[in-house]
């Protein structure tokens, strides 16, 4: 498999190297990752103040030559009627979309004794793991600790880990 990464916006260089890593760490697959790219026009709701995610998806399907890509920005998403999301993909399509904008947190709430660096990081990692897993044709996974866990907060995100459980795994790979 080879996936994508398509930078929206001003992304980090230690974001696009821990997604890289992630990907490849999970999928053993290839990455390539593109230049950045400006935000979609008329992706911006100004009456929310945010970015409606499936239009960086669009965009992520446009520039990327990947099976998969995923783009990956700094901006707040949001999708239909949910307040904001981490990240979206439609099951079985080949773009998707992370934002980091709501992984900064700085806190895990105690949770480990990592550095803010490395949460953030894992926070990504896992997160491109996740949409990539949609794209594959994972739905959520009911595994507390699998990446495909549904995680609307950063606290349940720190809960899981970066790896497809068990079962996940035998779907995909
Ligand atoms: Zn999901
Ligand atoms: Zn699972």
């Amino acid at each position: 498999m080879h996936v994508d990464i398509v930078p929206v916006g001003e992304v980090a260089a230690p974001v696009k190297r821990e997604a890289s890593a992630g990907l490849r760490t999970v999928y053993d697959c290839e990455v390539t990752v593109h230049d950045a790219q400006p935000v979609p026009d008329g992706s911006y709701d100004a009456n929310r103040d945010q970015f409606r995610a499936e239009e960086f998806i669009e965009l992520a399907s446009h520039v990327g030559s990947g099976e998969k890509n995923i783009a990956i920005t700094p901006k707040d998403l949001f999708y239909r009627r949910r307040n904001y999301v981490f990240g979206l993909a439609y099951l079985d399509g080949n773009g998707s979309v992370i934002s980091t904008y709501r992984l900064q947190t700085s806190s895990d709430g105690g949770f480990s004794n990592r550095s803010a660096e490395d949460i953030f990081s894992d926070r990504v990692r896992k997160e491109v793991v996740h949409e990539i897993g949609h794209t594959l044709g994972l739905e959520h996974c009911d595994n507390k600790r699998c990446v495909m866990n549904f995680s609307p907060t950063v606290r349940e995100v720190d809960v899981k880990e970066e790896n497809l459980c068990g079962t996940c795994q035998r779907q995909v790979l």
